[in-house]
């Protein structure tokens, strides 16, 4: 089928983007999917920093590589042998599809799995597969999820059913900024009930962090940032205390409270 996608051809191009336009809306192909893998419609999608070190270079990637890579999707078909998500579906797209099977994924640190991080970096499926072309020549996914198109065919390794109670919208941080900063809480950091915890830093993943920390049983919980909206919307969250860096004496309120 042919879909539209936003496609990056060249790397370290000229910033602005804003001016250069690395990445170009065009008209691809998209394959079926073959067994093991699922064909999405796009909900939402977020831009992450991640996508803009591929534009910048600084994560050098195969090329030309159709971007974005978090993201709730519906789905619509299914492989051969696809037993964890259904047609109709809402799934988050997870920027590294599980194996389930590597010692990683086997010692519950599914973000970690090899096979899943190979299959990043070649800019294929978890399946091996590209399923993206265009006259005949690869187009590569980005972390398997290539989220800013209307459609894609994803792993269904990538899928993580979502509850009809949520918002699809707010689900797509679910797929890159809540399990980064979630995970960094929980599963890097091991966060203990009573720990205090300090977030520098409110964007998506600082503000997973923050309900992380708080989910984790953490107090005090210290929130940081230069804006003054985040502040409000992280003390909101349940934050013990808020200080703007900006602030000269940031550093000795923090240590006092
Ligand atoms: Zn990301
Ligand atoms: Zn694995």
């Amino acid at each position: 089928m042919k879909i539209r996608s936003a496609v990056l051809r060249e790397s370290g191009v000229t910033a602005p983007f804003a001016s250069s336009l690395p990445l170009h809306i065009e008209e691809v192909e998209l394959a079926p999917p073959g067994p093991g893998e699922v064909l999405v419609k796009m909900i939402a999608a977020g831009l992450c920093h991640s996508d803009l070190s591929v534009i910048t270079g600084v994560r050098p990637r195969p090329l030309p590589m159709s971007l974005g890579h978090e993201a709730s999707a519906q789905v619509m078909q299914v492989g051969a042998g696809v037993d964890n998500v259904r047609v109709g579906q809402t799934v988050a797209l997870v920027f590294v599809p599980s194996c389930g099977h590597c010692s990683p994924c086997m010692e519950g640190r599914p973000a970690l799995c090899e096979p899943g991080g190979n299959a990043n970096a070649r800019g294929e499926l978890l399946t091996g597969h590209h399923r993206l072309s265009l006259a005949g020549s690869h187009i590569n996914h980005h972390c398997g999820v290539s989220a800013f198109s209307d459609h894609a065919v994803v792993s269904a390794r990538s899928c993580v059913p979502i509850s009809e109670d949520i918002d699809p919208v707010e689900a797509a941080v679910f797929g890159c900024a809540v399990l980064t900063g979630v995970g960094a809480v929980v599963n890097t950091g091991q966060v203990r009930p009573g720990a205090s915890a300090l977030v520098v830093g409110l964007g998506g993943v600082g503000l997973s962090a923050l309900l992380g920390a708080l989910a984790s049983g953490a107090n005090p919980v210290v929130a940081v940032d230069v804006q003054q909206s985040k502040l409000d919307l992280a003390r909101e969250l349940g934050a013990s205390l808020v200080v703007n860096a900006k602030d000269p004496d940031a550093v000795e309120k923090i240590r006092e409270f």
